[in-house]
């Protein structure tokens, strides 16, 4: 890829490219976030990434001080997720999903697709579905992951993170395509299909803090 375009801007995505899908790769948008931390009930989501799978990469910073009234009201990130035409691509769309859903008070993320889930379904057992590890397995591409845990919240973002931000959505389109020919030549698109459906029920029950436990599990 040649050297993505990062666009920073604070609480919402410009107006005018959310409702078009011709304006995404594959009519697909890679969504991710940052956020406080782990709890989906009292971290907060400090920045969405929106990559369009054509090099460029939004990144929309939230004001967490308390000093913005609605931070969340987003109306242009809000119509992209709701827009059916788009699928929604995420590596580990389970945390992002919640996130987004209880911040900006939305229900279902549809449709979706996951690339850890798809990693599951495809790579053998023991091997790694982290993003780093697929992105370099499939597309020979080292991520850097030095600002993983890094202050989100702080008012401005550094260079350092803002690439870091921006490369984990600048390769969910090509992997995507990679797991979605395997999950084929697996014969596995129906069951990736299927989890997909569930992933919005798992994402409700972790919203109503409901147990981790295997829903299906004899014991
Ligand atoms: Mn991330």
């Amino acid at each position: 890829m040649s050297s993505p375009t990062i666009h920073v801007v604070m609480h919402d995505l410009p107006a005018g490219i959310a409702q078009n899908p011709s304006n995404f790769q594959d009519a697909c948008v890679a969504v991710d976030t940052e956020t406080t931390g782990l709890s989906l009930q009292t971290d907060k989501l400090c920045l969405c990434q929106v990559g369009d799978g054509k090099g460029n990469a939004w990144l929309i910073k939230f004001d967490v001080s308390g000093n913005t009234p609605t931070p969340y009201a987003a109306p242009n990130l809000r119509a992209l997720l709701e827009n059916p035409a788009i699928t929604k691509l995420f590596h580990y769309a389970r945390f992002d999903l919640a996130m987004l859903r209880s911040h900006l008070g939305l229900g279902d993320i549809a449709p979706a697709f996951c690339t850890k889930i798809a990693s599951r379904l495809v790579r053998p057992q023991g091997a790694k579905h982290n993003l780093r590890t697929l992105v370099n397995e499939y597309l020979g591409i080292t991520l850097d992951k030095s600002e993983q845990l890094s202050n989100w919240a702080a008012p401005q973002l550094t260079e350092s993170q803002q690439a870091y931000a921006a490369s984990d959505v600048l390769h969910l389109h090509a992997l995507r395509q990679k797991l979605t020919e395997q999950l084929a030549e697996a014969g596995l698109t129906h069951v990736m299909d299927q989890a997909l459906k569930f992933l919005h029920t798992r994402v409700e029950m972790d919203l109503r803090n409901l147990p981790e436990a295997d829903l299906f599990s004899h014991h």
